[in-house]
């Protein structure tokens, strides 16, 4: 099955409001195992609706519209469904009589022009709001079926939840249980995680597939099945094969965090770790490193401002301008004055960012030219440099 999201309203287009209505509703649908190939946002304008509808109607077995079943003049999506799918708009006398109840239960007089919200396509199958005033519907026609759902995101959520997805499974025979799990990587890019599990990711069930974090990859399996027990065989299955080809890089599964599982690690040795920085880009790793339960392994956390003759008299003839040089440097002088086993050092100049990780007898450096939006080199470089220090550590345990 193969769904599309039309998210309606003027606000939307002129970004005086966020869209996070599609991408809500794109995860649930994803998480049941329907296909979306478009999203389409639309202003009320009623034409344009419904051209959009009958596009998407074109395209998909399902068609999702949130937005514009108020009760007011700029409200056209009851009129656009009706107009794309050739229907009338009736009066259904029993949801003008839950609109009135539910106005009764607020002790509040309903106005006239809520029972223009009564009117809905001929034929269409109503759906109960017992979260706000405005009914649903669903219009099941030759060419597909369009759910139409309120555009406040606490209303849609709800009736995705309650109506629209047990409606949608049902009608995909009936598909008792949906399960996923997440494998979590460090230390090994999306693209390259993507060359060693591509055939896994075509697959129709369980579906795997990646979502890259920033300096992250997590691997998403996700099965349908009728029991739970079902469900659990099919992700361990597909686990065992990603874990074959990838498991040197898997730190976690679920909301695991990287710096927890490190953290844990070095725990487990008995190590110790120190971290120091020049620049801001430590700042946010600091704040990871250093929270409650992560008890004393990480022994030694400062700010440094490199001190290039010092580096030039300690190493020779060294490009001192050169951030990963700095980080190196750095590292060794971290290590041989702290006594920790494990070091991190991030150096952020102008010209890039060093990260060196040092552990046991290895070593692993890397300089980045960190392009992009600023705001998120900081969590780049923080999780690099965990990464980089955890596949050090996991590397020792062999
Ligand atoms: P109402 O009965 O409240 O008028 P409605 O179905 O007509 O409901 P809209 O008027 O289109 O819905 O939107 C109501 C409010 O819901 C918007 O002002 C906005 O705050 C929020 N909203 C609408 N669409 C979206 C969306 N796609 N993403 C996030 N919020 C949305
Ligand atoms: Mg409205």
């Amino acid at each position: 099955m193969n769904a599309e999201v039309i998210t309606i309203g003027t606000e939307l287009l002129l970004g005086e409001i966020v869209d996070t209505n599609s991408s809500y509703i794109a995860r649930q649908l994803r998480d049941i195992g329907v296909s979306i190939y478009y999203l389409t946002t639309v202003g009320d304008n009623r034409a344009r609706i419904a051209d959009a509808i009958r596009l998407s109607l074109s395209r998909a077995d399902v068609v999702i519209t949130t937005g514009g079943l108020g009760p007011t003049v700029d409200d056209m999506t009851r009129q656009a469904v009706a107009e794309a799918t050739d229907r009338e708009l009736v009066f259904y006398p029993e949801l003008l009589e839950q609109i009135a109840a539910r106005f009764r239960s607020f002790s509040v007089p309903m106005s006239d022009n809520n029972r223009i919200q009564a009117y809905i396509p001929a034929g269409a199958i109503p759906v109960e709001n017992p979260v706000g005033t405005a009914p649903c519907f669903i219009v099941e026609t030759d060419q597909g079926t369009v759910i139409s759902l309120p555009g406040v995101p606490r209303e849609m959520k709800h009736l995705l939840a309650e109506r629209v997805l047990p409606y949608l499974r049902e009608r995909m025979g009936g598909v008792g249980i949906i399960k996923a799990r997440i494998l979590r990587t460090a230390g090994i890019g999306e693209s390259n995680i993507d060359a060693k599990i591509a055939d896994l990711e075509e697959w129709d069930n369980p579906t795997v597939g990646l979502a890259a974090h920033t300096g992250q990859t997590d691997i998403r399996i996700t099965a349908r099945a009728d029991t739970e027990l079902e469900a659990d065989r099919l992700i361990a299955d597909a686990e065992a094969i990603v874990r074959e080809r990838l498991g040197e890089h898997i730190f976690g599964v679920d909301d695991e965090e990287l710096e927890a599982a490190f953290v844990q690690m070095l725990h487990a040795r008995g190590w110790k770790l120190a971290v120091s920085y020049a620049g801001e880009q430590g700042e946010s790793l600091h704040a990871r490193l250093h929270r409650d339960g992560f008890g004393d392994s990480v022994v030694c956390f400062e700010q440094y401002e490199p001190d290039a003759a010092e580096i030039v008299a300690r190493l020779g003839d060294v490009d001192d301008d050169d951030p990963c040089v700095l980080a190196k440097a750095e590292a060794a002088r971290l290590a041989a004055e702290s006594g920790a086993e494990v070091v991190v050092c991030i150096v952020t100049q102008q010209n890039g960012t060093g990260i060196t990780a040092r552990g046991g007898d290895r070593e692993r450096s890397r300089c980045y030219p960190f392009g992009g939006p600023e705001i998120d080199a900081p969590v780049w470089a923080g999780t690099w440099g965990i990464s980089m220090a955890w596949r050090l550590v996991r590397q020792e345990e062999g």
